[in-house]
């Protein structure tokens, strides 16, 4: 295949692509070909103006009365609702509040106290950093163990140890291989011994087809600022399935939560139903650019995102093959073990992450050696697919990721 047969593949797809006609929703610059949506999705064009309203009108001019007029008390349940509807799980069970780091807090304290008799938590060997710190924090409070397997070795585990788990806590998909695990397998593996589980859909709300409630899935966190495109910082969710909700007692026992705010009781008691996720006073101005932006994904299902989202990174593997043989690929070729990312390994990863920004193609970088490219189907065309290859392989050819010059911010 050439570069010319793939532009010709990578024309017709979008052509029959259903999703293509989301991208004007969003407000990407001319010139750049963004592959970073797994870390902070693109700007709906919709939350300018949403933003613009919520500081002038709502706060500049309605101030204190925008907690009733202008909805500001429910967005986290209502919004929560929405994001509910794009992970499968029916509304009243899916709350937006809180970073996803204090979200897992909340789910991991509340479920090991599910199950006070159970010494262990599973969770995933090569998961996020805030999943492993916060599962160790965890598990010396309440005086538990934590054992770190790699996904697929869980079922393996629970067969032999599982009376002893309280719960498995692990991310649907790998952040630094884009590897998806298997949901259903391992949910109901974890159900089988009596245990609970819970998903970090960071890497899959906005992007996989998750379907919690048809999985009944117990708990789960995820970002909203990735392929949510909720904006730098936006809160994250939290989902309690309702057959949970009332024995739910995380520990982060904040006014929001109570079963009546305004009482302005001198004692805690939880709210009924999913406000008990609820802590302190939520980022108003965030939580409503999240909500326009989630406008985004209307008129299309989550069926037809992830069919795009494989058809893009089925693409790009393709043209990798093709153009970039001598490069590793660190994702799995199997669609169905395939996140919306394609990972790349190469020795000189931040070299070729930087050289690619300046060739205008945002990716980003992973220890120890990845070069990470996320295809957020709502705005990424097959076209920028096949373009981020052969920007690739210019690099590549020319040595541009050799270069001196790229040095490493803060953040990579
Ligand atoms: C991005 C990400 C996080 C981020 O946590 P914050 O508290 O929102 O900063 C956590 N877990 C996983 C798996 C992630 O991919």
């Amino acid at each position: 295949m050439t570069v010319e047969d793939l532009r010709r593949r990578a024309a017709e797809a979008d052509a029959a692509n259903p999703v293509a006609g989301l991208r004007d929703r969003f407000a990407l610059p001319d010139g750049i070909i963004y592959l970073d949506g797994n870390s902070l999705g693109a700007q709906p064009r919709a939350a300018e103006a949403v933003a613009a309203d919520v500081v002038r009108r709502q706060w500049g001019t309605d101030l204190i009365r925008s907690w009733n007029d202008n909805g500001w008390w429910e967005a986290p349940v209502r919004i929560g609702d929405r994001i509910g509807a794009l992970v499968g799980a029916a509304p009243g069970q899916v709350v937006v509040t809180d970073s996803t780091s204090v979200n897992l807090f909340k789910v991991l304290t509340a479920a090991t106290r599910l199950r006070p008799d159970r010494r262990l938590i599973v969770t995933d060997v090569a998961s996020f950093p805030t999943d492993l710190y916060l599962a160790d924090a965890v598990a010396d409070l309440l005086d538990r163990e934590v054992v770190r397997l790699s996904p697929p070795e869980v079922v393996g585990f629970l067969g032999e140890c599982g009376e002893d788990v309280a719960l498995v806590a692990v991310s649907s998909v790998d952040y630094r291989t884009g590897e998806a695990w298997d949901l259903p397998t391992i949910t109901r593996a974890a159900q089988g011994v009596g245990a609970l589980v819970s998903w970090d859909l960071c890497h899959a709300a906005g992007a996989l087809d998750v379907r919690l409630d048809d999985h009944e899935v117990d708990l789960a966190v995820g970002c909203t600022y990735k392929y949510l495109n909720g904006g730098p910082g936006s809160p994250s969710f939290l989902y309690v399935a309702t057959r949970h909700q009332d024995r739910f007692e995380h520990p982060l026992s904040g006014w929001q939560g109570h079963a009546e705010p305004f009482a302005m009781a001198d004692r805690y008691t939880p709210a009924l139903g999913i406000d008990r996720g609820r802590v302190g006073s939520p980022p108003v101005l965030s939580l409503l650019t999240l909500e326009a932006g989630l406008d985004a994904f209307d008129g299309v299902t989550m069926a037809e995102v992830r069919a795009a989202s494989l058809s893009l990174t089925g693409l790009f593997l393709d043209a990798v093959a093709e153009l970039l043989p001598e490069v590793a690929v660190a994702t799995p070729p199997e669609p169905e073990r395939r996140g919306s990312q394609v990972s790349l390994r190469h020795p000189d990863a931040f070299g070729v992450v930087a050289a690619l920004i300046e060739r205008g193609v945002i990716g980003d970088f992973r220890e120890p050696d990845i070069v990470r490219l996320g295809f957020a189907a709502p705005y990424v065309s097959h076209a920028e697919a096949v373009e981020a290859a052969v920007a690739l392989r210019a690099v590549l050819d020319a040595g541009e990721h050799l270069d001196p010059r790229h040095v490493r911010g803060t953040v990579t």
